[in-house]
C-alpha cells in the first residue's frame, strides 16, 4: 500500500505504460502523449521565472555581507569550472581510446539541412548576459539576463541595510516558499507527463537510431555515467561531507524529472526542493548555488559536446593536434555555460567548437539520430552535478564560521 502511495512508484509506472503504449500504438498514441507531457512540462515552466527571480534575491539577501556572498560566490565558481573541466577531459581520453568515430566515415555525407545552428561568437554569448530590457528578459525567458539583472538588484538592496532590506527580504522569501509549495503540487503531475513524454519519445524516435552509431552512444554514455557515480561521487564525499548514496536517494524525484524532462531548467523547482528539503542544504546557499547552476554548470553537456566534436573530427579522419585538443576543452567550457537549460541545447552548440578548431559544421548531421536519448542523461548528469555543487558549497561554508 505504501507503495502505491509513492511518487517514484507512480512515475515508474508512467514510463513503462509510455513505452508500452509508444512501441504499440506508434504515431497514433501522439494526440494523448503531447498534452499529457505538455501539461507537466508547461506547469515546470509556469514556475521557473518566478522561482529564479525569488531564489536568487531571497538567497542573497540571506547572506549577512558581501564579503559571505564574495566567498560563497568564489566556492561556487570552483566547484563549477572543476567538475565541468573533469567531465570534458574524461570524455576525451574515452573518446580517443575507444575511436568511435573511425568506423562511420560513411555517414559522412549525411543530409544536413535544417539542423539548428549556434550563431554568435563566444564574445557575444558573453556580452548577451546583460539584458537590454530586464522585463522583456523575464517575459522571454531569458534566464542568465535575469540572473544577471537580479543578482545586480539584490546586492543593490543589500547595501541600503535596514532602509529597503527589510521590506524586500520578506517578499521575496515570501514568494519563494510560495513558489516552492506550489512545486509540491506539481510535482504529482509527474507520472502523467512522464507517461506523455516517454510515449512520444519510442513512438517517433524508436530505437533504430542507436544501431549505426552504437559505439559512439556507448562512449558518450560511458563517460556520462563514470562522472556521476564515480567523479562525482569522489569529490561529494571529499568536500560535501555527505554519503553519496544517501544523497543519490534524497535527489530521486529530480534526477527523473532531468531524464524525463532533458531540460535543467524545468527540472530545477524539484531540484531545490529535493536539496532543501531532503539533504538540508541551508537555503540560501541552494537559493544562490542552484539556479546559477542550473544555468551554468553542465557537466553532462560538456562531456557529451567534447566526445561529440572529436566523434566528428575521427569520422571525417582529421587528427586534432594536441593544441587543438585544448581548444576544445576551453571551447566547450564556454559553449556548456551558454547552453540554454532546455532540450537539444548542448546539441545546437557543438558547431561553435566546430568552428573553433576549424571542422566542418556539417558534422552535426552525424549525432543528430541519437541526440534526444543522450539529453535525457546528459540533463540527468548536469542536474547531478548542481546537486552535489550545492552540497559541497554548504559543506565547506559551514565549517567556515
Ligand atoms: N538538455 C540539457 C539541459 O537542460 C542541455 C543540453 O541540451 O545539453 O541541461
Amino acid at each position: 500500500m505504501k507503495l502505491l502511495k509513492s511518487l517514484t512508484f507512480w512515475i515508474f509506472a508512467g514510463f513503462v505504460f509510455g513505452v508500452l503504449f509508444g512501441y504499440l500504438f506508434r504515431e497514433s498514441i501522439l494526440p494523448v502523449a503531447n498534452p499529457a507531457a505538455a501539461i507537466f512540462i508547461n506547469s515546470l515552466k509556469m514556475i521557473v521565472m518566478p522561482i529564479i527571480i525569488f531564489s536568487i534575491a531571497s538567497g542573497i539577501l540571506n547572506i549577512e555581507s558581501g564579503k559571505e556572498l564574495r566567498k560563497l560566490g568564489v566556492k561556487t565558481f570552483l566547484y563549477y569550472v572543476t567538475t565541468t573541466t573533469l567531465a570534458i577531459i574524461t570524455g576525451q581520453i574515452l573518446v580517443t581510446l575507444v575511436k568511435p568515430g573511425s568506423n562511420v566515415t560513411n555517414l559522412v555525407s549525411a543530409n544536413v539541412e535544417n539542423i539548428p545552428a549556434a550563431e554568435g561568437s563566444i564574445l557575444d554569448i558573453l556580452i548577451d548576459i546583460i539584458p537590454t530590457n530586464p522585463i522583456s528578459a523575464m517575459a522571454e525567458g531569458n534566464v542568465i539576463q535575469v540572473i544577471f539583472f537580479m543578482i545586480l538588484f539584490s546586492l543593490i538592496i543589500m547595501r541600503f541595510q535596514d532602509k529597503y532590506r527589510t521590506f524586500y527580504n520578506d517578499f521575496f522569501q515570501g514568494g519563494f516558499n510560495i513558489m516552492m509549495e506550489m512545486v509540491r503540487w506539481i510535482i504529482w503531475l509527474a507520472p502523467v507527463g512522464v507517461f506523455g513524454i516517454v510515449a512520444g519519445i519510442v513512438a517517433e524516435t524508436g530505437f533504430d537510431a542507436i544501431i549505426g552509431l552504437m559505439k559512439y552512444f556507448f562512449t558518450v554514455l560511458g563517460g556520462l555515467l563514470f562522472h556521476a557515480f564515480v567523479t562525482l561521487p569522489v569529490i561529494l564525499s571529499m568536500f560535501g561531507g555527505m554519503n553519496p548514496w544517501l544523497h543519490f536517494k534524497n535527489m530521486l524525484l529530480a534526477i527523473e524529472t532531468a531524464f524525463f524532462t532533458s531540460s535543467s531548467m524545468a527540472t530545477l523547482p524539484i531540484t531545490m526542493e529535493c536539496v532543501i528539503n531532503n539533504d538540508k542544504v541551508e537555503p540560501k546557499v541552494a537559493n544562490f548555488v542552484l539556479p546559477i547552476g542550473a544555468t551554468v554548470n553542465m557537466d553532462g553537456t560538456a562531456l557529451y559536446e567534447a566526445v561529440a566534436v572529436i566523434f566528428i573530427a575521427q569520422a571525417y579522419g582529421i587528427e586534432l593536434t594536441f593544441i587543438q585538443l585544448i581548444i576544445v576543452l576551453l571551447t566547450t567550457v564556454l559553449a556548456s555555460i551558454g547552453a540554454a537549460a532546455i532540450p537539444m541545447a548542448g546539441f545546437v552548440m557543438i558547431t561553435i567548437i566546430l568552428k573553433a578548431v576549424g571542422l566542418p559544421l556539417e558534422g552535426v548531421g552525424l549525432v543528430l539520430a541519437v541526440d534526444r536519448l543522450l539529453d535525457m542523461v546528459r540533463t540527468t548528469v548536469n542536474v547531478w552535478s548542481d546537486s552535489c555543487g550545492a552540497v559541497v558549497v554548504n559543506n565547506l561554508s559551514r565549517k567556515e564560521t
